[in-house]
């Protein structure tokens, strides 16, 4: 099963990518995990991302694009994928049809995961990071509980950035919503309860 995780920062779709990971087999493919994995291995897509990043300038959507692709190519992605943190506008979503239907594959469905945002922010500044996987957690986690790295409080996450991240997803992703739906494929959960609760939401609305 191919899947698009939508859902404002905050809102809880790593932690359900990583469920439906761990029981299904799909691959999470996280836009941020793959540019901080590649900045970290300094393979060429890597430096130059870090070359944009370095100057507070985002990432140009081609490069994120080719690391996707490589990706996607992975092969750990025949059990189907968790595409989380693309597409974040319509016009990625129109380029990422295009990308799968040149592979031989297609999108199922796009999980909106709906969360207030007065909620949010409280999440957000109390999530954590680890340094070495980037592993998501909370501030009870001062320990990685997948790899031991040290757990962090990642930019994103401090107050001072969340408004106005919820602020830009708020007007990208309204129309993005629009798009899955005109395609048939948009389900939609209530991430506001507990993450085994949401989880449970979540099988439900995939059919797993
Ligand atoms: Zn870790």
């Amino acid at each position: 099963m191919n899947i698009v995780l939508l859902g404002a920062p905050g809102a809880g779709k790593g932690t359900q990518a990583q469920r439906l990971t761990a029981e299904f087999g799909m691959a999470h493919i996280s836009t941020g995990d793959l540019l901080r994995g590649a900045i970290a291995a300094g393979t060429p897509l890597g430096l130059e991302a870090k070359s944009y990043m370095d100057a507070g300038a985002l990432v140009p959507d081609n490069l994120v694009l080719a690391l996707i692709k490589e990706r996607l190519a992975s092969d750990d992605v025949k059990n189907g994928f968790i595409l989380d943190g693309y597409p974040r506008n319509t016009a990625q979503a129109v380029t990422l049809d295009s990308v799968l239907a040149e592979m031989g594959k297609n999108l199922d469905a796009a999980l909106l995961v709906a969360v207030d945002p007065a909620v949010i922010v409280d999440r957000l500044s109390r999530r954590r990071a680890c340094k070495a996987c980037g592993f998501t957690g909370n501030d009870t986690m001062t320990v990685c509980p997948r790899c031991g790295g040290e757990m962090y409080q990642r930019d994103d996450d401090k107050p001072a950035t969340i408004q106005n991240r919820l602020d830009t997803y708020a007007t990208k992703t309204a129309p993005l919503i629009e798009y899955f739906k005109g395609q048939d494929k948009l389900l939609e959960v209530d991430g506001q309860g507990d993450p085994d609760d949401v989880y449970v939401l979540v099988k439900e609305a995939l059919g797993l």
